[in-house]
């Protein structure tokens, strides 16, 4: 473990934002977390946990301590019959982790290929693409009670997730350090590739049976086409999430937009595609300064420079407005401002 002083983060969050802590502590192995949270440190300042960044704003310097697991261990499987256990470490890298189970033949996560981030953030906003959530595979996570210095396990129901969320990020917010997550893979996969994209790539490429590698191929090639790829142009992915309305709210929209994109929700409600209202309103391909809407999605807010993060925060104001003025609809930041 090594504390550090006045450290940049610029290097740890994919939107490239020049930020520093006031302190900055890997951790390699979780079974010292006891012992480091006896440090005085950590009764006085702030603390922020860090994966890779690829989900967080700065808008300021960090005036306490930020805390980066760096665990790397992925454990032995064990075998339950079609489902196999995996466990890995919050500090394992996510496509790491997604590509040694195509390559073992476990199903469950190939349509979550190439998220960037780690391992222990994946459940914090129960990580999703392609028809696919986090929430279909956690099996459970253990997680650092910084109260108490204790470790505890969390099974899937005790996530309490829903669409990009989960009780880390509300009633347990701040309280815990997700230290590792086993997922419940299958051994005998069940391929989905209900949504839209994959299917066409499907076709074009005369795939009649995909396996798991030919979808994680396939979700990977639309990515790197589509996205802004973070190490040359900042980005945090999808910066608001999608909003859900209710139903009376959504037939009154579809009378007056006959073209909004918008799919089935749970107990009625309809989820309306943010990008869509987000282009209507002109902002995709629009800059303003070094902050802009990426040309390929509009849900993604880029840095092309050294934009600060208070400018990416102010511009995501303007669309927040523009859009509520326009649709009625407010939306939401997916991104964790700090
Ligand atoms: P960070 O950004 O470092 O942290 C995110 C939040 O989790 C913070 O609040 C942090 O405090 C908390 N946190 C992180 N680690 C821990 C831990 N060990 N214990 C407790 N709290 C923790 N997301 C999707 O869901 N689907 C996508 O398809 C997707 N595509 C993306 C594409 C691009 C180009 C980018 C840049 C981002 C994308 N994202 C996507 C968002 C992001 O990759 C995910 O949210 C990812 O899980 C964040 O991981 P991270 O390690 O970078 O977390
Ligand atoms: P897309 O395919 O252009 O679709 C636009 C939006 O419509 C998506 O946000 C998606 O919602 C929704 N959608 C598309 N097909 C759907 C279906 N069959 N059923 C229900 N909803 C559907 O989206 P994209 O930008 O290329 O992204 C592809 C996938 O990667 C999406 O799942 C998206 O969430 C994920 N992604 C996430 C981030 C992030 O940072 N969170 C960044 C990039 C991509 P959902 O978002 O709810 O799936």
């Amino acid at each position: 473990m090594k504390l550090q002083e006045n450290y940049s983060l610029q290097h740890h969050n994919t939107f490239g934002i020049y930020a520093k802590s006031r302190y900055f502590i890997e951790v390699n192995h979780a079974e010292n977390l006891p012992e480091i949270f006896k440090l005085d440190l950590f009764s006085q300042v702030p603390l922020l946990v860090l994966g890779s960044g690829s989900n967080v704003l700065f808008t300021k310097d960090f005036d306490g301590c930020v805390l980066k697991m760096n665990n790397q261990i992925i454990y032995t499987p064990i075998d339950e019959g079609d489902y196999i256990l995996v466990k890995a470490d919050a500090g394992v890298v996510w496509t790491s982790f997604v590509n040694h189970c195509i390559t073992n033949g476990w199903g469950g996560i190939e349509n979550l290929s190439l998220i960037p981030g780690t391992v222990g953030a994946s459940p914090i906003q129960n990580i999703g693409a392609y028809g696919v959530e986090i929430k279909a595979v956690l099996y459970e996570c253990t997680a650092f009670e910084i109260a108490s210095r204790t470790f505890k396990n969390f099974s899937n129901a005790d996530c309490e997730f829903s669409y990009r969320d989960s009780v880390f990020k509300n009633k347990l917010k701040g309280q815990y350090i997700i230290t590792s997550v086993t997922y419940q893979l299958r051994k005998h996969p069940k391929i989905d590739v209900s949504y839209g994209a994959i299917k066409d790539v499907l076709q074009q490429r005369g795939i009649n049976h995909p396996t798991i590698k030919d979808v994680s191929e396939i979700v990977s090639t639309i990515r790197v086409e589509k996205l802004p790829d973070p190490s040359t142009i900042g980005s945090a992915g999808s910066f608001f999430k999608n909003p859900i309305v209710e139903k009376n709210v959504f037939e009154s929209l579809i009378c007056q937009y006959p073209n909004l994109v918008h799919y089935p929700s749970t107990l009625g409600r309809v989820k309306v595609a943010a990008g869509w209202l987000i282009e209507q309103c002109g902002w995709k391909g629009k800059f303003d300064g070094e902050v802009g809407v990426w040309k390929n999605q509009a849900l993604v807010l880029v840095n092309r420079g050294n934009a600060t993060g208070k400018d990416v925060y102010q511009f995501s104001e303007k669309i927040i407005e523009s859009v509520d003025r326009k649709f009625g609809i407010r939306l939401e930041r997916e991104v964790n401002v700090f």
